[in-house]
């Protein structure tokens, strides 16, 4: 099996090869073969593609946004026309099985595409009356911009910065996840047939040097990060050098909140969507589950069975429902938080284990009798690793869910609507649900609090961080100077 792209990068408008660059690896997680080889940007693919986004931005901006939007739309119709086979480039750049990679990951692409596209001709400014004289306000581009991926959904994280970068007229150089390359670079050259002159979005391969390299540079003007939040530090650090604009969507440790009078069917499947969809590689994963103490054995009961009924398996049948972790090392560090757990106390209700097949599988396995200070409940796993955590009062949950440094998400299981709107109020966190879990359009603002994050991406606000106000005031009589 080989996906080999025509080239590693995308720069001004053509597949770009420098053979100087660190071979990297492409390796299909469900049974460790390469796959791909791509190399690392070298400086001068680096300053190839920065110097493309810097001549491509005055032009780019300067066309009608209507224009601007049509060549987003048209990508977005591209990808679904070609659904099946981006949904497998997909499933073999990550991993995620084709159950999933259908219907998540390019189709959140082309709906980002699509929204943003519809935006562009709709971004404006205001008319301030000033009593004779008066000002406009224009929302302009704010240049070159930057965007680092993640490897968990490396084609949504490239469309969720490239659209709204995009629409509002500022050109992009992206550098996917090093263990993921191959999304994004499928994405540049849709967008380039569907109309994207050169150098306004550009991939770039690499590590973390890479990204540095690019959110340092004097022509950047925004930095857009999907990455844990060492990295964001490091990013935001950077982009502060040179006062640069940064969104930075990190990690989490995200509480679930189920009380007695739940559906608990629906907060069963909540409590899985938000901790086994993509082998639990999701940054706003529901990972800290509170139920309350009287439906806790119940609650636990029905969510073995279902968890017992995960389908593990090739992530190209489409009957499988549950895939292999990204990599290796990401196995090896999810294998030491179990081992963490059960070393701490916490009760192994199921899995816990490593499925006999090639790749780099781990059961899905959840904990009960989970406290607030084991290692488990506070830092983040990003693996299919679901914490248990019994409470008895809604004053006592709350607390809890806010005793961590963390604040991208958070969501609540009740039937007593006032309640759920009190407690998701009173919980320091971004993204949240009610009677739901990890569902995240493309027209609802998604981003975290605290050291989750800094922005947003996606919804109408994304626009507030992909331009910034420009101010005119319009004398309309003389000068009254006092001199
Ligand atoms: P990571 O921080 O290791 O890497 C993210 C990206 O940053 C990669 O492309 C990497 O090459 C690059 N990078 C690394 N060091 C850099 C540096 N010094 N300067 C610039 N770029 C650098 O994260 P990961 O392991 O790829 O992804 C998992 C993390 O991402 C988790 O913490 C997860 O919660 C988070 N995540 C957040 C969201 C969100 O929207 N909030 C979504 C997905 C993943």
């Amino acid at each position: 099996m080989t996906l080999q792209p025509p080239a590693s990068h995308f720069v001004a408008g053509a597949f770009r090869e420098d053979a100087a660059g660190e071979a990297i690896p492409v390796i299909y997680p469900a049974t460790g073969e390469e796959i791909a080889r791509v190399h690392a940007a070298t400086p001068a693919i680096l300053e190839e593609a920065l110097a493309a986004a810097a001549a491509a931005q005055p032009a780019w901006a300067a066309l009608r946004p209507v224009e601007r939007g049509r060549v987003l739309t048209r990508a977005a119709w591209l990808i679904r026309e070609r659904a099946e086979e981006l949904a497998r480039l997909e499933t073999l750049d990550t991993g995620k099985p084709i159950s999933e990679t259908r219907v998540a990951d390019w189709p959140s692409c082309a709906d980002a595409l699509e929204f943003f596209g519809g935006l562009a001709a709709t971004i404006s400014g205001e008319m301030i009356p000033l009593g004779g004289d008066w000002a406009y306000t224009m929302r302009v581009p704010l240049g070159v911009t930057v965007g680092i991926g993640a490897w968990n959904y490396p084609t949504q994280t490239a469309a969720w910065k490239a659209a709204p970068a995009l629409a509002c007229g500022n050109t992009m150089v992206f550098k996917p996840s090093e263990l993921t390359p191959l999304g994004a670079l499928r994405l540049a050259g849709i967008l380039a047939e569907a109309g994207a002159p050169p150098g306004v979005f550009s991939v770039v391969q690499g590590r973390g040097d890479v990204g540095a390299a690019l959110a340092g540079d004097a022509r950047v003007r925004k930095v857009a990060l999907t990455g844990s939040v060492p990295t964001g530090r490091k990013v935001y650090r950077l982009a502060a050098e040179g006062m640069r604009r940064a969104t930075l969507e990190l990690g989490g440790k995200s509480p679930l909140v189920i009380f007695a009078d739940a559906d608990l069917d629906a907060a069963v499947g909540g409590a899985m969507l938000g901790n086994f969809y993509s082998s639990g590689q999701v940054c706003s994963n529901g990972t800290r589950v509170f139920v309350e103490r009287s439906v806790e054995t119940e609650f636990l009961a029905r969510l073995a069975a279902r968890t017992a009924a995960i389908r593990i398996g090739d992530p190209l049948d489409e009957s499988t429902t549950f895939g292999p972790l990204i990599s290796e090392a990401q196995r090896e560090k999810v294998l030491g938080y179990i081992a963490a757990g059960r070393a701490e106390g916490a009760r192994l209700v199921i899995g816990g284990g490593v499925p006999q097949r090639p790749g780099f599988y781990v059961e899905p396995t959840v904990f009960a009798d989970v406290t607030d200070d084991m290692t488990i409940a506070r830092e983040e796993i990003f693996g299919p690793v679901m914490c248990v955590l019994a409470f008895d009062t809604e004053e006592e949950v709350i607390a809890r869910a806010n005793a961590t440094e963390f604040g991208l998400s958070a969501g609540v299981f009740t039937r007593d609507l006032a309640r759920a709107h009190r407690v998701i109020g009173r919980i320091a966190a971004g993204s949240c649900w009610i009677n739901s879990y990890n569902l995240t359009p493309v027209e609802v603002p998604f981003g975290g609090t605290k050291m989750s994050g800094l922005g947003h991406e996606n919804g109408r606000s994304a626009i507030e961080h992909w331009t910034e106000v420009k101010t005119v005031y319009v004398g309309q009589g003389g000068v009254d100077a006092p001199w």
